[in-house]
């Protein structure tokens, strides 16, 4: 079973490229922001409350998240393995993450990062949120408070992944499929 980390700033395209793994290696793909995006879309409770934080560019909270991730990886008892996008964020999500998947009898098998320079992300993200109407991607000063959410709290988990010897960068610059392509060869290279 593999089970992947895609890991990188707002705009790296961890999105599109998560898609592209599952669909080669057969994996669930689970992304929290899309999870979370869906609650708000369905009006639950749970939305209501992450949308407080989404709206901000703040990170939802852990006990929040973590709950939500591990009943979707609960509903997919005979899934061949994961991919998670944006989870973990923190340090505390990772931990919890590793001894969930513990109790599942799985691992993390390697953390892959989209390397993209900010001012970069940025014109990507301004841009994205004109397509979708995102909000969180049309206002400069919630992509900065993202930037800085991902630095003070997300970066962190570099280090947590080293230590394990699971990290892996990819150049996440360039032609999609040619990105793409990198992510494949780090997989196959390195699993
Ligand atoms: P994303 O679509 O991954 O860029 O996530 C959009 C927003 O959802 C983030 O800015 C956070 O507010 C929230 N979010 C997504 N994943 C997490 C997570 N693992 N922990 C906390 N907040 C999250």
């Amino acid at each position: 079973m593999i089970n992947l980390i895609l890991f990188g700033k707002p705009g790296s395209g961890k999105g599109t490229q998560a898609e592209f793994v599952k669909n080669k290696y057969d994996l669930i793909h689970i992304s929290t922001g899309d999870l979370f995006r869906n609650n708000i879309s369905n009006n639950t409770e749970l939305g209501l409350l992450a949308k407080s934080y989404m709206d901000k560019g703040d990170l939802v909270p852990d006990e929040v998240t973590i709950k939500m991730l591990e009943s979707e990886v609960n509903n997919h008892p005979n899934a061949k393995g994961f991919i998670f996008d944006g989870f973990p964020r923190t340090t505390v999500q990772a931990e919890i993450l590793d001894q969930f998947l513990i109790t599942l009898k799985l691992s993390i098998s390697m953390t892959i990062a989209l390397e993209v320079d900010e001012n970069l992300l940025i014109e990507r993200l301004i841009s994205r949120g004109k397509d979708s109407g995102r909000s969180d991607d049309q206002d400069r000063t919630k992509i900065q408070n993202r930037f800085d959410e991902y630095n003070k709290k997300t970066s962190p988990l570099i280090n947590y992944y080293k230590n394990q010897n699971k990290f892996f960068d990819v150049d996440g610059v360039g032609d999609i499929n040619e990105i793409s392509y990198r992510i494949f060869n780090t997989i196959d290279n390195n699993i």
